[in-house]
């Protein structure tokens, strides 16, 4: 039963082959049994998914129907869910109930969705590794010795190992993409805009985005379906209407026009994820895409503009977090300085302090030119080649990241080692792109994904060549052992 997909659910339920209460007994027992091997839930909920399941059912004996309509999920743990922990990953809020649903949480739940729990991740979303929770690292079910990949290490780990069909994850720099790409699944980072953001716990505003991770385009379509459209709460939300994405899976790739950026292929990358993404582009060519070489020149510059603009937002958005309203608070202050002084020490890792550090200096008087503006003036010149390559390509192809998996704990005396990884994904977080990660072959065991990118609001465009890809490929259907 763990096995189905999102679709395949949707079917049984429709056909009466289960009940939604059933297969969530079979997931909560699946997630209990396995779980402490991967480390991929910060909490359970299985009295409110038993509940929803329940709620499901009686929907569906009443003649509603619905992919989404007891479909078991997890959210990441920066999705506020009303009266359960939401802890982002950090000591700060380990003891924080959230008030009300995010609007993705509302929305999903609306659509019939059963919530199993909360997944781990990095500290407030800053990592390539989900090794900077303060609930302990996530391990990667390709081979327990190797991360996840980050920030959404904990929803990419629990659907890879098949304890739930997918996840709500968040990409600002990658960490949809890239944890899909490290676990074998198929991840979407929708357009700036496309998905609410309320109630969703903010790292670097301008770039943040949620979005679904599934083992296939196809349930991406699904959960992207439950998740996108507008939100009067969001004053960055688009007003634009939703497409339906399961039906444009099936147009014919015939005269697709794929650039491959050239930069892509420098040092830096694996040579087997090299040959792995030709693979990929020669079986697209065979389902009647055309490949042209594009360029990308300001590519080099996007690592340290995002370096620069996601601390800097980030200093000012962690600044809430001092201990008088919510989050953590430390033991008997001696004056108000004391109090946030130690309450954010306390509270926040070293990850969370060193990018708060780099954001408050970069933000600072007499320094703001020299950092914060010019890494805006990069973000605009990598946004320009982005639109002068979409004159002449219908969607752009690379690897989602420069190597495989690493070993737990090989990155963790470098940061910016661990930055450098992100030279694939962070550019369409800089232009506020559509992006999907997609399996395409293994090297020494571990997944690698194929990224492809698109114009804004055309997620439609890669889950369908996603979908195609994957009619033609099993890559994506591939699973763990001991899983
Ligand atoms: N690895 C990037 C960072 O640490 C991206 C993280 C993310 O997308 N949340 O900032």
């Amino acid at each position: 039963m763990h096995q189905m997909t999102l679709a395949e659910i949707a079917r049984g339920l429709a056909d009466k082959k289960f009940s939604s209460e059933e297969l969530t007994k079979v997931l909560l027992a699946r997630i209990t049994q396995l779980d402490p091997q991967l480390n991929s839930f910060i909490s359970l909920t299985e009295e409110l998914a038993l509940e929803q399941a329940k709620t499901a059912d009686a929907r569906r004996a009443n003649g509603e129907s619905g992919a989404l309509l007891g479909a078991p999920i997890a959210h990441k743990d920066l999705f506020c869910t009303q009266g359960i922990r939401t802890s982002c990953g950090s000591k700060m809020l380990d003891n924080f109930k959230a008030p009300y649903d995010a609007t993705v949480v509302s929305k999903l739940a609306a659509a019939g969705t059963v919530t199993l729990g909360k997944t781990n991740m990095d500290e407030f979303a800053m990592g390539s590794a989900n090794e900077s929770s303060w609930y302990g690292a996530v391990k990667n079910p390709w081979n327990l010795e190797h991360v996840p990949g980050g920030s959404s290490g904990g929803s990419a780990a629990a659907v890879a190992a098949r304890l739930l069909p997918a996840a709500t994850a968040t990409d600002t720099g990658g960490s949809i993409r890239q944890p899909a790409a490290f676990t074998n699944l198929t991840g979407l980072k929708p357009t700036y805009g496309r998905v609410s953001r309320w109630g969703m716990i903010a790292y670097a505003s301008s770039l943040d985005q949620g979005g679904p991770l599934a083992r296939t385009a196809e349930d991406c379509a699904i959960l992207l379906q439950g998740m996108a459209g507008f939100d009067p709460n969001d004053s960055t939300s688009i007003d634009e209407p939703v497409p339906d994405y399961a039906a444009g899976l099936n147009g014919s790739l015939q005269g697709l026009r794929i650039g491959v950026p050239k930069e892509y292929f420098g040092a830096g990358l694996d040579p087997r994820i090299a040959d792995l993404i030709q693979n990929s582009i020669k079986e697209l060519q065979k389902l009647g895409a055309v490949i042209k070489e594009i360029s990308l020149p300001n590519m080099q510059h996007a690592i340290p503009a995002y370096y620069v603009i996601a601390p800097a937002e980030a200093s000012s958005n962690l600044s809430r977090f001092d201990g008088v309203r919510f989050g953590h608070r430390c033991e008997d202050p001696k004056n108000l300085e004391d109090l946030y002084k130690r309450s954010r020490g306390e509270g926040f890792g070293a990850e969370v302090q060193r990018r708060i550090m780099v954001g408050a200096y970069a933000l600072s008087a007499g320094y703001y030119d020299a950092y914060y503006l010019k890494a805006q003036k990069i973000r605009r010149l990598v946004k320009n080649d982005f639109m002068a390559a979409f004159n002449e390509v219908d969607i752009i192809l690379g690897p989602t990241t420069p190597n495989p998996a690493w070993k737990l704990g090989a990155k963790n005396s470098d940061p910016v080692a661990a930055y450098l990884e992100d030279v694939y994904t962070i550019t369409a977080n800089l232009a506020g792109l559509p992006g999907l990660s997609m399996p395409a072959g293994f090297v020494d065991g571990l997944p690698v994904g194929v990224q492809l990118l698109a114009p804004y609001f055309q997620e439609g465009r890669l889950l369908n060549v996603a979908h195609q890809y994957q009619l033609n490929t099993d890559w994506h259907t591939r699973t763990p052992t001991g899983f």
